[in-house]
This record gives structure tokens, sequence and C-alpha cells, in this order.
């Protein structure tokens, strides 16, 4: 190490990331698939993949025990981890659970977790097998590896959208984060006056959103009984602008995406306005939606139109036109992702 001190914010997580595996060579012939996609791609034969991912939530950082049910963060920590499966077109089998523990927790407190974390297995027929507990300073800390199974030839890399592709997204988008604005709003109220009961009325669909994600394994069943590859596929964790720039990237290609087309439910948009935002900021910036973002060759078009579940918002273009969002009066603006140089998740 040099006297060097570079602040981690210059680089940014992706940036981060980069910088410190840059020099790592896969060493195994089995090592289909390493860094850079939703999970890693191990070969187990011809035919077969098994496939890896790892999440990590942070007390104060991804979660606020304020409002946050324990129960509900051992689903939301198993979801979230069967989602990056998802985005790889495959199916979740397996979790592994480790967790750092102050004694500020109970026993009780640790079996609500637990209690979520078996809802969230059976759920997705996941089975735990495996962790790791140790004690922790202040807060706690939940670390969650999850391992899957796809066909090698059904396998969606974020690197195969083509230009022409269709861009499509599942469900709504914005919801999380608009769920997460009320909860914000009502710790502030509570924190001056804990007489005040939060008033979370109406706000049911976006706080669930925020609280209780799904991962759309029942998209991954769709997409197979409509005979769909994806050519690319990503979850939509940092917010669509993002997830659409990781595509670009890996894929070299570049997008047109429409704002009129981005899905966003009445409820979201209600409360992004009285909080004075713009509705399509909050999907594309807000994050945390688990939703999929994926690419068809445009001769898929007439399996996804009309899918109550699918919303074609774009199409890839090549990579020197580059990434723009075409607003609802059709001026095209060049798409920023502010997720990017934010070290926070
Ligand atoms: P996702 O948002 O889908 O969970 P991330 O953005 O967290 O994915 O990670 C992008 C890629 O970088 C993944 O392949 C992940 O395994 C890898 N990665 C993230 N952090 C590290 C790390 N500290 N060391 C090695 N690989 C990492
Ligand atoms: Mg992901």
């Amino acid at each position: 190490m040099s006297d060097q001190r570079t602040e981690l914010e210059k680089l940014g997580e992706f940036g981060l990331i980069e910088h410190l595996t840059k020099d790592f060579v896969n060493q195994n012939p089995s090592t289909s698939c390493g860094i850079g996609d939703d999970a890693a791609v191990i070969s187990i034969s011809d035919e077969d993949a098994k496939l890896i991912s790892t999440d990590m939530l942070i007390e104060g950082v991804h979660f606020n025990l304020m409002y946050m049910p324990l129960k509900h963060l051992g689903y939301k920590a198993v979801a979230v981890n069967v989602s990056d499966i998802c985005a790889m077109n495959g199916t979740a089998e397996q979790i592994t659970v480790s967790i750092a523990v102050s004694n500020r927790f109970p026993v009780e407190a640790l079996e609500e977790l637990y209690d979520g974390i078996r809802t969230a297995c059976s759920i997705y027929n996941v089975d735990l097998i495996g962790g790791d507990t140790t004690s922790s300073l202040s807060g706690l800390s939940i670390s969650i590896t999850v391992i899957g199974s796809a066909k090698k030839k059904d396998i969606a890399y974020r690197s195969g959208a083509k230009e022409n592709d269709l861009l499509v997204a599942t469900g709504d988008l914005g919801a999380a984060y608009m769920g997460l604005q009320i909860l914000e709003r009502e710790k502030v109220v509570y924190n001056a006056n804990p007489e005040i009961q939060p008033d979370l009325d109406g706000h049911d669909y976006i706080i669930e959103r925020q609280l209780k994600p799904e991962a759309r394994h029942d998209i991954i069943l769709f997409l197979k009984e409509l005979g769909i590859k994806p050519t690319s596929m990503i979850d939509i964790s940092d917010g669509l602008a993002s997830e659409i720039m990781h595509i670009c990237k890996s894929s070299k290609v570049g997008c047109h995406v429409y704002d009129e087309k981005i899905p966003i439910d009445a409820k979201t948009s209600m409360t992004a306005i009285e909080f004075n935002l713009d509705p399509s900021t909050c999907a594309l910036n807000g994050g945390e939606d688990y939703e999929l973002l994926f690419t068809v060759p445009q001769s898929d078009f007439e399996k996804v139109k009309g899918n109550p579940h699918m919303s074609i918002i774009g199409h890839m273009t090549n990579e020197a036109d580059g990434i723009y969002f075409i607003d609802k009066s059709g001026s095209s603006l060049e798409l920023q992702a502010q997720g990017w140089s934010h070290l926070n998740d």
C-alpha cells in the first residue's frame, strides 16, 4: 500500500469493483462466467450450470429497524438474492445465511428474522443449507449466498442484447422508492413527537413494495411458457437507468427508452407528485423494485405485446448512437444513472 489516499467515492461502487478485481484471472475451466453479471455461472456438465450470487444487507445502510420488521427483513434478504438468479433465467435452489449480530438483539428478535427467512424459503422453494453466525459491535448484518441452476442454453446474460431488440420491463417501477419516502417521512414525524401515530393510510401498496419485495420467478416461468429466451436480462435493483446502462455496456449497444412507456402504478405517481417528485425520475433512479429488465428480438413482439406483466419500454440501438431517454414531449435526453456514483448499496 502506498501513502496515496484515494477516496472511495472517486471510483463509485462499480468503479471500485472493477478496480479491485481487474487483475484476477479465472483458472478453472468450470468458471463459465465470473464477475460482472447478476450471478456467476459454474459449469457442471455440457448442458447444465450452477448459478451463484451474494448480497449483503447492513443495518443503517440497507434497512432501518425502526420501520422494517425483522420478519420482513428476513424475507427481503432472501428475495433479493433469488432475484439475481431469476435475472439469469435460472431457478434458485439453496441459500446460506450469515449474520453478524450485537447483544442489542434478544433471541426472540432473531427468531423473527428467521421466520421471514423460512417463509421466503417456502415461497421460493429454496433450502437453507448453511451459513455463519458471529457477533458485531453494533447492529445487524445479513449476508446471503444463493445457489441456483439452469440449462446452459437458457441462461440470459447482461451481454447478449442486439441492435433493434425490444427492451421489456416487468411489473411496475418506482413504488419501492416512494414507499421508502413515506416511511422516512413518518420516521421524522415520530422522532419529533413519539405521541403521533404514523400516517401510512392509503400507502399499503408502495410500503409493501419497499418492505416485502418479491423476486419475479413467476416471470421466468411465463417466459418458458411463451417460448421466449431473453437475449439479455438483469434485475432492477438500483433503478431502471442504472440497469439499462449495465445492459448497454455489457452488450455494447445503445438504447432508446420512452418515458410514456415506463410502467408506473397510479399510487406511485400520486405519492411522487405529493413529494414534488417526477414519477419517471423515481422509476429511473429509485431502485429496489426487483423487477426484471430484459431484451427480446423483434420477432417476439407478438408474444410480449399485451402481456399484463410485461411492458415494452424501448429498443436497443447501435452503441455509437448512445443511450437516450425520450420524454413525453418527444425530446431526447442522454440517460444519466445517478446510482452509479453512489457507494451505498
Ligand atoms: P447485483 O446488483 O446484481 O447484486 P452487483 O452490482 O452487486 O450485482 O455486482 C456486480 C458484479 O460484481 C457481480 O458479478 C458481483 O459478484 C461482483 N462483485 C461485487 N462486489 C465484489 C467484490 N467485493 N469482489 C468481487 N466481486 C464483486
Ligand atoms: Mg442483480
